[in-house]
């Protein structure tokens, strides 16, 4: 039996490290070798949930969200965008199995520990396990208290206790709600972003990895979802690996001709030539030689180093060229560079492209996002110039602009999140005019 194993994030327009945790997840189990394919899809990024499947003909999909909560993510916005029925959703021959969050897995205490232990906890010491939580969710808290409820019975240090960012118990009250001498705070959160990396030691007012006050020792820990153990958590939710073990992708049937005809081809802004040694992927000014493994971070940021969320967006950062020795590493290289590019070149040429409108997309859309639905025509055809119209990717959705009509064409079978949060932004601000919202 042949088996996909997919992480699910939240991901970010803003911030490259919102993802870099998932991603990392899945190149490590993808390197076990446990799946025939391994593949992370964001909420905010590329590749989007809503395509989380594409080009996976496998007999089963583990779909696993890498998140805390279980709540309005993981019960309304992941099952509506990958159209899942429930735990189990069979589609096309393929079976989805849709696992709880990690968050929900009793064994992530055991990262947690091992987290505490990284920032010198002893058997002593009080663990605090920090958790988001939000007074508008009131489920959004129950993983946290079940994760240190599975700490604490694991019996290895004095105390637990929870506490939170934005409701109460507040994690500003840690000392009073501990008596032991030396406090170990451990954020279970799944990035090293914003929160754990400055809003936290801030609202706390750490002086670096230890503080001490009031005759007492506070330790602040490492994100217990960035830790590389998350993994094992994952392949616990997901019943282990079992599938042929190939761990990639399958590379599309085109991409491999091509390779094996050393046909020479342009794709958004890459150009593709072949020599004795393989594939050279050229960006635009070519220049030095760079490692198949730096390419991502080569292309996520522009030359003055702002995050680039939207993969396509023309102005793709130049002056290196990649060497692949096979058809597959080419496959992982120009999906970083545009993911799911080739699978959806592949699709259209076999006439199987799911082609989702514009104005579906808006439908389906909850919570702050709801009002899309509510966009004047001259607000959707002022975002769609707006977005698009910077974009190598040609809409199939009838938007009316296009990409790069030239070389291996990259068609765009449905409106991105990009597209979405442009409009969002017109419809809150009352914009009608025309230009973008928000550059970058
Ligand atoms: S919706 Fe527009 S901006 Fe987004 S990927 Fe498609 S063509 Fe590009």
């Amino acid at each position: 039996m042949s088996r996909a194993l997919v992480l699910l994030g939240h991901g970010s327009h803003l911030d490259a490290n919102s993802s870099a945790a998932v991603r990392a997840h899945a190149e490590r189990i993808r390197a076990m070798g446990a799946f025939d394919a391994v593949r992370a899809a964001f909420w905010k990024e590329e590749p989007s949930l809503a395509r989380a499947f594409d080009g996976l003909a496998v007999d089963e999909i583990v779909a696993v969200p890498v998140f805390i909560s279980s709540g309005y993510f993981t019960e309304t916005v992941i099952p509506r965008e990958l159209g899942l029925d429930g735990p189990l959703t069979e589609r096309g021959g393929t079976v989805i199995r849709y696992t709880p969050p990690i968050g929900a897995a009793p064994v992530l205490a055991s990262v947690i520990e091992q987290r505490a232990i990284e920032a010198g906890a002893e058997s002593g010491d009080a663990i605090a396990v920090l958790g988001h939580g939000t007074p508008r969710n009131p489920n959004s808290e129950r993983n946290v208290y079940l994760q240190a409820e599975s700490l604490a019975a694991r019996g290895r240090f004095a105390e637990v206790v929870t506490v939170f960012l934005d409701q109460e118990p507040h994690m500003a009250t840690v000392l009073e709600r501990t008596t032991a001498e030396r406090v170990i705070v451990v954020p279970l959160f799944i990035a090293d972003g914003w929160h754990v990396g400055e809003s936290i030691p801030a609202d706390l007012a750490l002086e670096g990895p230890e503080t001490r006050r009031e005759g007492r020792v506070l330790r602040y820990a490492k994100a217990a979802g960035t830790h590389p153990a998350v993994a094992d958590v994952i392949l616990e939710l997901a019943g282990g690996g079992g599938g042929a073990g190939e761990g990639g992708a399958a590379v599309p049937a085109w991409l491999s001709a091509a390779f094996a005809a050393r046909a020479p081809f342009v794709l958004g802004e890459l150009a593709v030539t072949f020599d004795d040694a393989g594939a050279v992927v050229r960006a635009p000014g070519g220049g030095r030689e760079i490692d198949p493994a730096a390419v991502r971070a080569t292309v996520r940021v522009d030359a003055a180093g702002r995050y680039r969320p939207l993969s396509g967006e023309f102005g793709l950062p130049g002056g290196w060229w990649v060497r692949c020795v096979d058809p597959r590493e080419l496959g992982e290289v120009l999906e970083t560079v545009y993911p799911l590019a080739a699978v959806h070149v592949a699709q259209e040429a076999a006439g199987t492209l799911r082609v989702v409108e514009l104005e579906a997309v808006l439908g389906r859309q909850s919570g702050r996002y709801g009002g899309v639905a509510g966009a004047t025509p001259e607000q959707r055809d002022a975002a769609i110039s707006a977005v698009c119209g910077r974009c190598v990717r040609v809409p199939r959705w009838g938007a009316g602009v296009s990409g790069v009509r030239e070389g291996v064409v990259i068609p765009c079978p449905e409106p991105c999140g990009i597209l979405v949060e442009d409009i969002r932004e017109r419809v809150a601000e009352g914009r009608t005019g025309k230009g973008a919202v928000r550059e970058g």
